[in-house]
């Protein structure tokens, strides 16, 4: 069987808005690429549009994480407590500031690290909590910060998969000491490559604009007449800014964010409902109190070599996305014994959700899922 259409129905596209085109050659026509006015629209509007505190723009969600755990302090010898089942840049940023991932267990029907295996495992070495929203549906945030505050250790939330998801109430990027949003081109909203890092304390915010930049405050280093700019380097910075022409690409992606994520609640609602009680099929959990970005859809499968085989012969795609990345040589090199880790990546799978989806591929996609695999 063919999908309506006759073509492939990918498990991710790239959304470009129309506008983009003539907004960033408008850039491109001013010849001012670099970090300028448009980079500072796209954070006043990601503040007032997706509930961001503090959005510092960047180059990509890596740089916002790495710049998150320099900011926060991590360094050599600390130790970051955050579950496998993410991107491996979450553990990698760990790594490049000298600190140790610390995997914890996730829970098996949200993919989310699991608040009552992180405390048996800190140490005095012990600096901070990540939390992976997996899929952009929210973590445990009150267990989580119950349990820092109480070890004084800071939280950094790997939001790449949830812009615009709220928890109790709350915009993901108004909750944790730091937030890392990425705008990579499978991301719900893309700037190319991109990200956002937002830090609550306007202290640590600044820091954030200081060192995404070498280092040096711009604002407040004046060019002198020779044309030398005045500053003392005091810190490492780094060169992490997002630029102009990127900026604009975001800006256009920003115009009908909140009706592109109220499709994707609609299409997410219709799969669920179609695939309610299909035998072979274990949902998510999803709690009221929290409203999941829902970048990814995806359920428990048996037999899935098989689901996905059958799919993929039906014109559509299915994927784990990611595995547990605690078994890379660079953490350690081994599976680690986390038993809802390892009952995860047997039984996960997740299936088409993007901006281009129909609500004719989805109710094609559930026919065939319920013929069987
Ligand atoms: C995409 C992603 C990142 C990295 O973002 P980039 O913008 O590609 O650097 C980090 N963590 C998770 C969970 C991701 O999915």
């Amino acid at each position: 069987m063919l999908p309506p259409g006759g073509s492939f129905i990918p498990l991710f596209t790239t959304f470009v808005h129309p506008s983009a085109q003539q907004r960033v050659a408008a850039v491109l026509q001013s010849t001012f690429l670099s970090e300028g006015k448009l980079v500072k629209e796209f954070e006043t509007r990601l503040a007032a549009e997706l509930g961001m505190v503090n959005p510092a723009a960047l180059n990509s969600g890596t740089s916002a994480l790495h710049l998150a755990l320099e900011v926060a302090g991590v360094g050599v010898g600390n130790e970051v407590i955050l579950a496998p089942q993410t991107f491996i840049a979450s553990a990698l940023t760990v790594v490049q500031v000298g600190a140790k991932p610390v995997f914890a267990d996730i829970q098996y029907n949200t993919g989310n690290i699991d608040p009552t295996d992180i405390e048996h495992r800190i140490t005095p070495r012990t600096k901070a909590i990540m939390a992976v929203h997996w899929g952009g549906y929210p973590c445990d945030m009150v267990e989580i910060k119950a349990i820092a505050k109480k070890h004084n250790l800071l939280v950094i939330e790997d939001a790449a998969h949830s812009p615009g998801a709220t928890y109790q109430g709350q915009h993901i990027g108004s909750i944790s000491d730091f937030t890392c949003f990425s705008f990579q081109a499978i991301k719900h909203l893309t700037t190319g490559d991109g990200g956002a890092l937002c830090a609550l304390d306007p202290e640590k915010a600044r820091e954030v604009f200081r060192r995404r930049w070498f280092g040096i405050d711009r604002a407040n280093s004046p060019t002198n007449e020779v044309g030398e700019r005045e500053y003392d380097l005091f810190d490492v910075g780094y060169k992490y800014h997002l630029n102009d022409y990127s900026a604009a690409l975001g800006l256009a992606n920003l115009d009908g964010f909140q009706e592109r994520m109220t499709r994707r609640r609609t299409l997410v609602e219709q799969y669920k409902e179609g695939l309610q009680k299909v035998p072979g099929i274990t949902h998510f959990e999803r709690k009221t109190d929290r409203e999941s970005a829902h970048w990814l859809f995806g359920f428990h499968v048996e037999n899935r070599l098989q689901f996905i085989r059958a799919l993929k012969g039906n014109g559509i795609a299915a994927s784990v996305v990611h595995d547990g990345i605690d078994n890379n040589t660079l953490f350690g090199g081994k599976r680690s014994e986390l038993s809802n880790q390892r009952r995860f990546d047997e039984t996960q799978i997740h299936i088409p959700l993007h901006d281009d989806l129909t609500s004719e591929q989805v109710a094609y996609i559930i026919d065939v899922i319920k013929q069987g695999w």
